[in-house]
């Protein structure tokens, strides 16, 4: 029977993926995707790999669903969660635009483990409070907008954790978030670089915001910028723990 998965294979180390990832793939004749990711996935021979750019999400879903409409076992993949910035609103776009019929096939969303958590879990818990998520891409979206949703969510007293910071098409973009960030809130507010967590080249860098580098981002970092509620431990051997007290004074 034909089936579409649309899998979360977790943010790189394969302990990280789920144990339904693990079923769901396993069942799969069809991979979908963006190469890198496709490649991370370890499949017979027979599975048809389906490999596309980055950049083309929506033309990628519509061919997975059509493969799914004629009785394949498709499975979409996305790095992390594949509902957080990634394929999962793809599909469902291009089914509420494409074949009526489309609506009837048997699709189901398998969660993966997203940059923010583990990234997180690298230094304490960071996330203990309110947080907020964002990706500073404006390939989707006007940048007027990303720094006015910046704006909201630091002057609300979020934790931010920032998605996609930099790419060789974006250079200067997260330089300008971090200028307006430290307009809204205190130097003193710990930002943590964590680049390609859990993968073998994994780089986890703290820094205050005052001195913030975006040098220290790549296509692989995920940024956690503190509140003013996040507190930083020190430890006689190696890098603090970092954590957000879950509760809140009034006022
Ligand atoms: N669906 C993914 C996010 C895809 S957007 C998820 O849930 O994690 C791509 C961005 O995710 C990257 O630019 C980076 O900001 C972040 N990212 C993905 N994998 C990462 C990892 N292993 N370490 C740090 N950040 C990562």
């Amino acid at each position: 029977m034909s089936r579409l998965w649309i899998v979360g294979l977790g943010p790189g180390d394969r302990r990280l993926r789920t144990a339904e990832a693990e079923a769901v793939l396993a069942q799969a004749t069809d991979l979908v995707g963006y190469g890198p990711y496709v490649a991370r996935v370890e499949a017979p021979a027979h599975v048809v790999r389906h490999i596309s750019d980055n950049r083309e999400e929506l033309a990628r879903a519509a061919h997975a669903l059509t493969l799914a409409a004629a009785g394949r076992r498709v499975a979409v993949v996305s790095s992390g969660d594949a509902g957080v910035f990634a394929m999962a609103s793809a599909v469902f776009e291009a089914m509420e635009a494409g074949d009526p019929a489309w609506r009837a096939l048997d699709v189901q969303v398998v969660p993966g483990v997203s940059a923010v958590l583990a990234a997180a879990a690298r230094v304490g818990a960071p996330l203990g409070g309110d947080f907020c998520v964002i990706s500073l891409s404006d390939n989707l979206k006007p940048w007027p907008v990303i720094l006015r949703r910046l704006r909201a969510a630091a002057e609300a007293g979020f934790v931010l954790a920032l998605y996609n910071p930099v790419s060789a098409a974006r250079p200067w973009q997260l330089g300008e978030a971090l200028a307006l960030l430290r307009d809204l809130l205190p130097g003193s507010v710990p930002v943590l670089f964590a680049t390609a967590v859990s993968r073998p080249e994994e780089r986890i860098r703290l820094a205050t915001l005052a001195e913030a580098d975006p040098a220290d981002a790549d296509m692989r970092t995920i940024l956690l910028v503190g509140s003013a509620l996040t507190r930083t431990i020190e430890r006689p051997d190696g890098a603090p723990w970092l954590y957000t007290r879950r509760s809140v004074p009034p006022g």
